[in-house]
């Protein structure tokens, strides 16, 4: 384990907290599944030790990070429906606008690899730099296009691994209806 690892494992390991899926059908905006006691909601079908277990594939990208700007190395593991798991990490460029974020290259290796019908049911974020790294806007709205409204986002927060639905990240994502 490098120097990098240790500080993110400086405290403990990450553990994702409990994960809720929220059962009832219903705008976005009435979900609240931080706030639940837990009677309104159903665990996800994916395990607590594959979730772990994607988050430490996503840790373990992040090292591939080609990040000499910000020297900020992010990793993201897209677990698909298919069972297949895809990693990717940030890749920046001199040329600051050109950098892709380690969720948007991971779709896009999926898709790549997968073809266009694939469905995203969890994803995982993590960097080895002790730092929150919630997806960004842009892949949030990038994932929005192949993702379950009620998959399971684990990232590292301010006060450690939180794990919210989808949904929650993007509740209004943008849609193109055309008449
Ligand atoms: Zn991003």
């Amino acid at each position: 384990m490098d120097k990098r690892s240790r500080l993110w494992f400086r405290n403990e390991p990450p553990r994702p907290r409990r994960v809720y899926m929220d059962s009832r059908d219903g705008l976005a905006s009435n979900l609240h599944p931080m706030r639940g006691s837990g009677g309104a909601f159903t665990m996800t079908n994916l395990t607590e030790p594959a979730l772990e277990e994607l988050v430490e594939l996503a840790r373990q990208a992040a090292q591939n990070s080609y990040s000499p700007y910000s020297q900020f190395c992010v990793g993201a593991a897209l677990r698909l429906t298919n069972s297949e798991v895809v990693t990717g990490t940030n890749v920046e460029n001199v040329s600051f606008g050109s950098t892709i974020c380690a969720e948007r290259a991971a779709l896009v290796r999926a898709v790549s690899q997968f073809g266009p019908k694939i469905r995203i049911a969890a994803v995982a974020v993590a960097n080895l730099n002790g730092l929150a790294s919630p997806p960004c806007g842009a892949c949030r709205q990038m994932l929005a296009e192949f993702i379950l409204p009620r998959a399971p986002v684990i990232f590292p927060a301010a006060d450690g691994m939180c794990t919210m639905t989808f949904i929650e990240l993007l509740p209004l994502a943008f849609e193109m209806k055309l008449k």
